[in-house]
C-alpha cells in the first residue's frame, strides 16, 4: 500500500472546501477535488498544484458515483478520505418551499452524502484502509433558524448520519466525524448574511469571538480530524464556530 494519502473533497473548488483542500495538500495528501464548475476547479487546481486533481462531477448524478469511486481506485489503489463538504443552502419562508425545492436540498446536502460515502466506505473495506470521513454539518442543526427548513432537515439528517455511520465502522477502523462550521467568510455566508443585516447582526451578536470564522479555521478542524492525533475520535460533532454554538 502506498504511504501517501488520497483524500476526496467534495466542493473543493471554492470556500470552505477549497481550504480543506489547501491544507491537506499543504500536509502532502494528494487531494481530488470534486464539483460541478469546471472553470472553479481548475483554478483551484492550478493554485493548488501538483498534489491536487480536478474532478468536474455533479453529485446528483447518483448512477455515475460508483463509476467515479472505481475511476479513483483504478488510478490511486484506495481512498484514506472523504470530506463530504459539497452542499447548498436555500433561504425561503416556509410556506413558499415547493416539494422540488425541499427535495433538490435533500438531494445535494443528504443523498448524495449517503451514496458517495457508501461506495467509498466499500473500497475501504475492500483495501483494509482505516479511513476517515467528515461529513460538514451547520448551526442550523443544532438551534432553530428561520427560513431555512429544507437546509437544516438536511444537516440534521448529516449529524445523525454521522453519528449511525460512526456505530457501524468504526469497528473496522473507519472514523467518521462531524464538523458543524459556524458563520464562515464564503460566498454562500454572504449571499445569506450580505442581504439581510439584522441576521448578520444576530449571527455576530451571539459569536462569543465576535467575527465571522475563515475557511482556514474549518480546513484546520478537517486535517486534524482526519490525521492519527485524532486516531480515538469518532461520532462526534465538532463546532469550529468562534463560541456561536453557546453564545448567549
Ligand atoms: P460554497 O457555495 O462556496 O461551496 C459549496 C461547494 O459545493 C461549491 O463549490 C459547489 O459547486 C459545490 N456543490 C454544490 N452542489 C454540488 C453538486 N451537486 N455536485 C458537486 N458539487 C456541488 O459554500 P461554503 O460556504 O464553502 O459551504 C461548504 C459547506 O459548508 C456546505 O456544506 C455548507 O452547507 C457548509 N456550511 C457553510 C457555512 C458558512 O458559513 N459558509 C456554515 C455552515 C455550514
Amino acid at each position: 500500500m502506498h504511504k501517501q494519502k488520497i483524500a476526496i473533497v467534495t466542493g473543493g473548488g471554492s470556500g470552505i472546501g477549497l481550504a480543506i483542500a489547501e491544507k491537506f495538500i499543504r500536509e502532502d495528501i494528494h487531494t481530488i477535488i470534486v464539483g460541478r464548475d469546471a472553470g472553479k476547479l481548475g483554478a483551484a487546481a492550478e493554485k493548488l498544484g501538483a498534489l491536487c486533481q480536478a474532478i468536474t462531477f455533479d453529485l446528483n448524478n447518483f448512477a455515475e458515483i460508483p463509476a467515479l469511486v472505481s475511476r479513483i481506485i483504478d488510478q490511486h489503489g484506495k481512498i484514506d478520505i472523504l470530506v463530504n463538504n459539497a452542499g447548498i443552502n436555500m433561504k425561503k419562508a416556509f410556506t413558499e418551499v415547493t416539494d422540488g425545492d425541499f427535495q433538490s436540498i435533500l438531494q445535494t446536502n443528504v443523498t448524495a452524502v449517503f451514496v458517495l460515502s457508501r461506495e467509498v466506505v466499500k473500497s475501504m473495506l475492500q483495501n483494509g484502509v482505516k479511513g476517515s470521513i467528515i461529513n460538514i454539518s451547520s448551526m442550523a442543526s443544532r438551534y432553530g433558524i428561520p427560513k431555512v427548513i429544507a437546509y437544516t432537515a438536511a444537516k440534521s439528517a448529516i449529524e445523525g448520519m454521522t453519528r449511525a455511520m460512526a456505530t457501524e465502522l468504526s469497528p473496522e477502523g473507519i472514523r467518521i466525524n462531524c464538523i458543524a462550521p459556524g458563520f464562515i467568510a464564503t460566498d454562500m455566508s454572504a449571499k445569506a448574511l450580505d442581504s439581510d443585516p439584522e441576521r448578520k447582526a444576530k449571527a455576530l451578536g451571539r459569536t462569543p469571538m465576535g467575527a465571522l470564522g475563515q475557511p482556514s479555521d474549518i480546513g484546520d478542524a478537517a486535517a486534524f480530524l482526519a490525521s492519527d492525533a485524532a486516531k480515538y475520535i469518532t461520532g462526534v460533532v465538532l463546532p469550529v464556530d468562534g463560541g456561536n454554538a453557546i453564545g448567549f
